[in-house]
C-alpha cells in the first residue's frame, strides 16, 4: 500500500514533466530551458504554483497573473500519470516490471496527448521509446513472450530469458511497423489519401518493443476504438468523417496502456 501510495506522488511529478513536453516537443521547444511559465502570459511559473494537481486547486484554474484558464489537460496527465504508476506498484511491487511499466506509460500518456492536441507524435517518445524498449526487454524481460515459448518448443531448451525477449521485442517492433506501414499504404491506395501519418508506424514499433508480440493485440484493439469513439465523436460534432482528422496514435495509446496492464 505504502508503494502504491510513492508510486502515485512520483507519478504526479513525471506527469507534470510529461505536461511540459506535450506542449515544448510539438514545437520544437526544449524542455529544459527555459522553466516552466504560462502559455497565455508567459510569467514565468513559481514552484509553489507548480505542485502536481494542488497548485491546480488553489489557484482555481487560473493563472496567477493573467486570471487566465490554466487547460484541463494538465492535472488530467498529473492525476492519469500519478494513477497508472499506483496500479503498476500495486500490481508488480517495486521491481523492474513495475518501472519498466512506468516508463511506457509515461511515454503512452505523452503521445495520447500529444496526438490528440497537435496530431503530432513526437520522435522524443516514439524513436526515444523505441531505443528505451529494446533495452528494457533486456533488463525486464517479457514475461511469457511467445516467440520465446516456440523457440523453447522447438529445441527443448531455449536460450537465455533476455536474449528471448531482445529477440521478440526487436520482431514485434518489426512486425508491427511494417504491418502499420502496409495499412497506412493501402489506405492511401483506396481513399486516394493519406490516413495515417509516419509517426502512428513509429509509434507501433516502440509499442512493439515493450510489449512483445502483444502489440497486435494492441493494434487491433486501437483500430476498433478509433473506429467507435472516432465515428461517434464525428456524428456529435456534426463532421464529416471522411475529413476528420482522427488522433489514431489517441487510441493505440489508450489501446497499449490496457494491454500492459491486462496482458
Ligand atoms: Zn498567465
Amino acid at each position: 500500500m505504502i508503494e502504491a501510495v510513492c508510486a502515485f506522488l512520483f507519478g504526479l511529478l513525471i506527469g507534470s514533466f510529461l505536461n511540459v513536453c506535450i506542449w515544448r516537443w510539438p514545437r520544437d521547444l526544449s524542455v529544459v530551458w527555459p522553466g516552466s511559465r504560462c502559455v497565455a502570459c508567459g510569467h514565468p511559473i513559481d514552484w509553489f504554483d507548480n505542485v502536481p494537481l494542488l497548485s491546480y486547486a488553489w489557484l482555481g484554474g487560473r493563472c496567477r497573473h493573467c486570471r487566465s484558464g490554466i487547460y484541463w489537460r494538465y492535472p488530467v496527465v498529473e492525476l492519469v500519470t500519478g494513477l497508472l504508476f499506483a496500479v503498476g506498484a500495486w500490481k508488480w511491487g517495486m521491481s523492474p516490471a513495475a518501472a519498466k511499466f512506468m516508463l511506457f506509460a509515461a511515454m503512452q500518456v505523452g503521445m495520447i496527448f500529444s496526438d490528440l492536441e497537435t496530431r503530432l507524435l513526437p520522435d522524443e517518445f516514439t524513436k526515444g521509446g523505441l531505443v528505451i524498449g529494446l533495452a528494457a526487454a533486456w533488463v525486464a524481460p517479457l514475461e511469457d513472450g511467445i516467440a520465446g515459448a516456440l523457440a523453447t518448443l522447438y529445441t527443448g531448451q531455449g536460450p537465455s530469458p533476455r536474449m528471448l525477449s531482445l529477440f521478440e521485442a526487436g520482431l514485434a517492433a518489426a512486425v508491427a511497423s511494417g504491418s502499420m506501414w502496409g495499412v497506412a499504404w493501402l489506405y492511401g491506395k483506396v481513399r486516394h489519401r493519406e490516413g495515417l501519418g509516419f509517426g502512428d508506424v513509429k509509434m507501433v514499433a516502440m509499442m512493439g518493443a515493450f510489449l512483445g508480440m502483444r502489440v497486435l493485440l494492441a493494434i487491433f484493439a486501437g483500430c476498433i476504438l478509433g473506429t467507435v469513439l472516432g465515428a461517434g465523436y464525428a456524428a456529435w460534432k456534426k463532421k464529416d468523417l471522411a475529413s476528420y482528422e482522427l488522433p489514431f496514435g489517441t487510441f493505440l495509446g489508450i489501446a497499449a496502456i490496457g494491454v500492459a496492464l491486462l496482458g
